[in-house]
Parts: C-alpha cells; sequence; structure tokens
C-alpha cells in the first residue's frame, strides 16, 4: 500500500453539517502555529470572545468556545449545572432532545421528560403542565433548531414558562446560531451551546458556549466538584478567563480558533440580521424549486427552519439511491433522515456560506436530474428565484 497525502474532492456540502466553508476562513487555518499563551493568541481569544457575544447577542462573561464539538457543549452545560439528585425537565421532540435526557440521567439527575410528537414544536403549555407537577425541578433544557427534523421552536417563551417556576433554561442552538434570530439576553436564556459547522461554518471541533450571572452561581455554588475534569468550567475560566492571568489548563486548538474566528468576523461584517435574512431568501427559492418538481417539506411553515429543510420522499424512490447519485455526479450532500425519520426524508441544508444562490440551483437541477433518472415521474422544475 502506497500512502500519499490526502486530497478529497471537493463537495458542496448542503446537509446537516458540516457545511461549506468560505476560503477565507481555510486560509486563517492554514496560518503559523505559535503557542497558545502567546500574548498575540492571548489577544485573539480575547476577539473570539467578544465576537461571540456577538453573535449570541449576549454581554455574558462566561462566553467561550469549548475545545471539542457540539456535543462536548451540551456535555458542559449538563455536567456543570446538574448536580446528583437534581430534577431536570428536558423538552424532546427529535433526536438531540434524547440526547439531552441521556446527559441528565449520566449526571446523576432525575430526569423528567416532556415529549412533542417529531416534526412538531416544543409545547410550553405541557413544559408548564411538568413544572407544576414537579416543583422540585431545577433545570429546564430544550433544542431551539432540531436539526433532525428541521423545527423551530420558540425559546423566549419557554424561557419565560422555565423562570416562572423558578429553573433555569438550558437552550441548545448548534443549528441555530447565526442562521435564524437567537437573543440569549433577551430572551433570558441562562446556559447555550452551539457549533462551528452548521450555521457559523467553521470547521467542526468547537462548541461556544455561554452562560449568564445566575448560571454561574449554581456552577459557583456546587457541593460536589464537576466529574468531568476536561469540562469543569471552574478550571477552564482559569485558561479562558480575564486578562493577564491565564494559566495553561488544556492545548487550545490553535488553528481551529483561527478559523473561528475568521468565520465569526466575517458573520460580524455581513450582520446578524442580514445572515438571517439570506438564509430566510435562499430557503424560499429552495421551497419554490423543490415544490415545481412536486416535491413537499414536511415541517409547517410557521415553525420550519430555513437551514434545515426536511423533504418528504416521493412515492418508490429509494433515497439513498438518489443521495449517492448526487454525491458521485454532482459532488453534492445532502443528508439522510436520522432517528425515527431514518429513510423517510431528506435533509437538505443552507447553512452558513452554503446558504447561496448557486448551492440551490445545483441541488434542485440535480435533484430533478437524479429523480428523472430513477423515473421518479416529477414534473419539470420551473424558475424559482423570483428576485
Ligand atoms: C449537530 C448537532 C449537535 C451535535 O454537534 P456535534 O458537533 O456533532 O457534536 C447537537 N445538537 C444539534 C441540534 C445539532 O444539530
Amino acid at each position: 500500500m502506497s500512502i500519499k497525502s490526502f486530497n478529497p474532492i471537493p463537495r458542496t456540502l448542503m446537509g446537516p453539517g458540516p457545511s461549506d466553508i468560505n476560503p477565507r476562513v481555510l486560509a486563517a487555518l492554514s496560518r503559523p502555529i505559535i503557542g497558545h499563551l502567546d500574548p498575540q493568541f492571548v489577544g485573539m481569544m480575547d476577539e473570539v470572545k467578544a465576537l461571540l457575544q456577538y453573535a449570541f447577542q449576549t454581554k455574558n462573561e462566561l462566553t467561550i468556545p469549548v475545545s471539542a464539538p457540539g456535543s462536548a457543549g451540551m456535555e458542559t452545560c449538563f455536567s456543570n449545572l446538574v448536580e446528583r439528585g437534581d430534577t431536570v425537565v428536558v423538552c424532546q421532540n427529535g433526536v438531540f432532545g434524547m440526547r439531552m435526557a441521556e446527559n441528565v440521567t449520566r449526571c446523576g439527575g432525575i430526569l423528567v421528560l416532556v415529549e412533542d410528537e417529531w416534526g412538531t414544536a416544543v409545547d410550553a403549555q405541557k413544559l408548564e403542565d411538568a413544572l407544576i407537577k414537579h416543583p422540585e425541578a431545577k433545570l429546564v433544557a430544550f433544542v431551539h433548531a432540531e436539526t433532525s427534523t428541521g423545527v423551530e421552536s420558540d425559546v423566549k417563551t419557554l424561557c419565560a414558562v422555565a423562570h416562572k417556576y423558578n429553573c433555569l433554561a438550558i437552550v441548545d442552538a448548534v443549528t441555530s446560531l447565526g442562521g435564524i434570530e437567537l437573543d440569549v439576553d433577551g430572551w433570558g436564556i441562562d446556559a447555550i451551546y452551539s457549533g462551528t459547522q452548521k450555521c457559523l461554518s467553521a470547521p467542526p471541533g468547537i462548541s461556544p458556549v455561554s452562560f449568564n450571572e445566575k448560571a454561574v452561581e449554581v456552577i459557583k455554588a456546587r457541593k460536589t466538584p464537576v466529574q468531568s475534569w476536561f469540562l469543569d468550567l471552574n478550571l477552564v475560566m482559569g485558561y479562558w478567563g480575564q486578562g493577564a492571568k491565564r494559566a495553561y489548563h488544556h492545548t487550545a486548538p490553535i488553528n481551529a480558533l483561527y478559523a473561528l474566528h475568521e468565520a465569526l468576523l466575517l458573520l460580524k461584517e455581513e450582520g446578524l440580521k442580514n445572515a438571517w435574512a439570506r438564509h430566510r431568501h435562499h430557503h424560499d427559492a429552495l421551497k419554490a424549486g423543490l415544490e415545481a418538481m412536486g416535491l413537499t417539506l414536511v415541517v409547517d411553515e410557521a415553525i420550519r427552519l430555513p437551514q434545515l429543510n426536511a423533504v418528504a420522499m416521493p412515492e418508490g424512490v429509494d433515497e439513498a439511491r438518489i443521495r449517492a447519485a448526487l454525491l458521485s455526479g454532482y459532488n453534492l450532500e445532502i443528508g439522510a433522515g436520522l432517528g425515527k425519520f431514518a429513510g423517510k426524508l431528506w435533509r437538505i441544508g443552507l447553512m452558513g456560506y452554503a446558504a447561496n444562490e448557486a448551492n440551490v440551483r445545483l441541488c434542485v437541477s440535480s435533484l430533478d436530474a437524479a429523480l428523472k433518472v430513477e423515473g421518479a415521474g416529477i414534473e419539470a422544475v420551473g424558475s424559482f428565484y423570483t428576485k
């Protein structure tokens, strides 16, 4: 076997993440490595924190990138905020809510699961009913943008319900950050985690998190140390905390942080509102193109995510064959259904840099061609960009 340098064929990434990355961000990755305690690097860390505060719309001091993917951001929230015996209400309407529930029990918490149908939003009334039944509850957790179904839940309302019953709210914003409105301070979110490879369009492997004062107090008042040494925020803050007194905790993913810095800078240059509007604009075009072919989106318009489009499988179509045809014929990746939705739908992502006109046109025309090859009886594509 002769092993050579790895040079993948470029793909267009329109699945549930990772998403396409702006060349400016890829270029940042290859800049010279410097020490993770180098004063230059420390200055960049402060900028990453400030840019994250902008993206999350928060003044929270404890706003940092955890050195591991979104799942580690999830664990950071649960392992720091949940102590053995704490009651935690998890609202579950897809795969990622189930993972939150799993985190609660592994932290020794007592899980109260509030279930909603996949493809629907988290029901605030059901949450309120659960909190009335469980006055001992300390935390509420739910997903803003459920990537397994393409559904948005109403974070502002759910946080208000949690607070009414003296609970803190943990929010999964892995797929929402940068793609749809998210207002950490305005909506009263107490703890939040995200990921870099979805609407931020940076390489995977880093998880931005943010905790408000109330959440920090809970962490500081713990009776037992956080079980995970690596994710213990009391220790991580020694590295990511203020100014000159930074001490070694772990070696930060230096070049990946250059890339995150550049991706966040791109978001700042574009402006949050413009980024959300861009996702919406290209979603509208994608929807028009898919509908012109006779395909349908499965999620109700009022709760549909523009950045993650769940598309119903047409009758008699082998979904995996179509995805394989798109990948081999067009270098285009779209996502399969996940969990209960496996085999039932495609998930077409329009995340971050991937939310652009060329991608939408490629996706619609190649899907049309691939379905025709399969003889799926799909109608011809019309014109789908109206402005
Ligand atoms: C992708 C995703 C995660 C997990 O992120 P990883 O970076 O894959 O660990 C968690 N929650 C949601 C909603 C996601 O879409």
